[in-house]
């Protein structure tokens, strides 16, 4: 057998035996890369079937779980010709099960969504099941090839990759980015798709229309100042983007009061700000792990999300089985923060602001860089090391040492040195892709200059 193969079988076979009452550390699973380190131990227990929290869409009554499935990150396997990496069918398959049986019922996919092929799978899981179970949403990812034949051609494709015959939520995508309400104009209006997605909802064949947003303030006003009738709306928001979004990201407690005021429902998506809000520097995990010491550092995220009642669903992005158990228990039902936790959180995501993480969330929108960087692994590392407190400010610093040999050898193990920053040629092709506005050649050389000199034992 090869090798590869044990190791599918490996994770396979984990993902199925793996029940309840199981005392999880998400240093070993959290994320793609395993070898991550934190303070986040936390028991399982049992994960209950029916005690789920659903919320009302007012424009259809649909009663949403407030966990939804983002299908944004479905587990991978070596694919078999040995080029690349193919979705794990059968991982997915495991989890959709799992999720349906306790309770989840929305499941939001994208034609962009690991490299093109997360519709198909996430298709594949769901025809698997009666289609009165699920909700499932999709979006119109036209990102640079927005013409109306194009624009059509991707819609038309969602319907044949998910094996339905109507959507019940659809998202233009990522409304926001590039040039704003320019880009918005031409993708949606001076093109027709919008008019044509409006008939499309009178036909049937979408039940929600609505948007997601990766922009700054105008874009979003002139959104819901258009004569359509939005069904629901989907922004980041979570307890650091409420009153600290970093880049062009808009403060969410705006969006949110703005969407409150006209009753439009809410999806959250980046409950966990990419997976950061897990991520906490180790201080911060213990200021959290005080006050809730058995429940996850990430059901506190989700928990904020969930105590606003306009908010449909929350998503996540669940690539292994203990996430979504842990996930599943957070919100059956959820227990609303109160006031005091609240302030606790707004606390949490000040001192946040002294450990300046770079704010990427692992979406790969960036991706493939034509250099072969793996751009998100090095953001992720650093960030990482952030936390850890392994990023030397001077080499003077008490734990240089130490601090330097962790980031150089964690360096090698993330990220092969093919594919490290000291690759990028700056030549800008990824920074317009990206939804948080990262200046990204700047970050690679930032970041390289900073390996260069721990390498050489520079004074700095
Ligand atoms: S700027 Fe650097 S990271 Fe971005 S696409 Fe070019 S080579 Fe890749
Ligand atoms: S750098 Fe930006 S586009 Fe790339 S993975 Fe991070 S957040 Fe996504």
């Amino acid at each position: 057998m090869k090798k590869e193969n044990r190791n599918n079988i490996n994770r396979r076979s984990f993902l199925k035996v793996l029940g309840s009452g199981v005392f999880v550390s998400t240093a070993v699973f959290y994320g793609c890369k395993p070898e991550r380190k934190s303070a986040d131990h936390y028991n399982i227990g049992e994960v209950p079937l029916d005690k789920m929290t659903y919320r009302t869409n007012p424009s259809t009554g649909d009663k949403v779980s407030l966990l939804g499935y983002g299908c944004m990150r479905w587990p991978l396997m070596p694919a078999p010709d040995g080029n690349g990496e193919i979705i794990d069918q059968e991982a997915v398959n495991t989890l959709v099960d799992y999720a349906i049986e306790h309770g989840v019922n929305y499941f939001d996919t994208a034609p962009v969504y690991c490299q093109g092929m997360s519709e198909k799978a996430t298709g594949i899981a769901l025809k698997r099941h009666p289609r009165e179970k699920f909700f499932l949403a999709t979006k119109l990812s036209n990102f640079s090839n927005y013409t109306r034949e194009n624009s059509l051609a991707m819609y038309y494709q969602s319907f044949k990759e998910l094996q339905v015959d109507y959507l019940d939520y659809y998202l233009l995508h990522s409304v926001g980015g590039g040039s704003g309400i320019q880009l918005v104009n031409d993708r949606y209006i001076d093109n027709g798709m919008l008019d044509f997605l409006v008939k499309e909802r009178e036909a049937g064949r979408i039940r929600n229309l609505g948007w997601s947003f990766h922009g700054d303030v105008d874009v979003f006003d002139y959104m819901l100042s258009l004569d359509v009738k939005w069904d629901f709306v989907q922004i980041q928001m979570n307890y650091a983007d409420w009153r600290h979004a970093q880049g062009r990201n808009v403060n969410a407690e705006y969006l949110y009061k703005e969407l409150e005021k006209r009753n439009i429902s809410v999806v959250i998506m980046e409950p966990l700000l990419g997976g950061r809000l897990s991520r906490l520097n180790d201080h911060l995990v213990a200021l959290l792990k005080q006050r809730r010491p058995d429940k996850s550092v990430a059901s506190w995220a989700f928990r904020f999300a969930g105590s606003f009642p306009l908010v449909l669903t929350a998503l996540s992005g669940m690539t292994y089985m203990e996430h979504l158990q842990d996930n599943i228990i957070t919100y059956s039902p959820l227990e609303p923060c109160s006031e005091e936790e609240f302030e606790l959180l707004e606390e949490t995501a000040q001192m946040m602001l002294k450990y300046p993480t770079i704010p990427c969330n692992d979406c790969k929108y960036c991706m493939p860089c034509p250099y072969g960087l793996d751009i998100p692994a090095i953001l992720l590392h650093y960030n990482r090391c952030v936390n850890e407190g392994n990023i030397p400010k001077s080499s003077q610093d008490e734990n240089y040492r130490q601090a330097r040999r962790a980031f150089l050898i964690g360096y090698d193990r993330s990220v092969p040195k093919l594919r490290q920053a000291s690759h990028c040629v700056g030549c800008d092709q990824c920074t317009s892709h990206c939804p948080q506005s990262i200046q990204i050649a700047k970050e690679m050389a930032r970041i390289d200059k900073f390996v260069e000199d721990l390498k050489q034992g520079r004074e700095f």
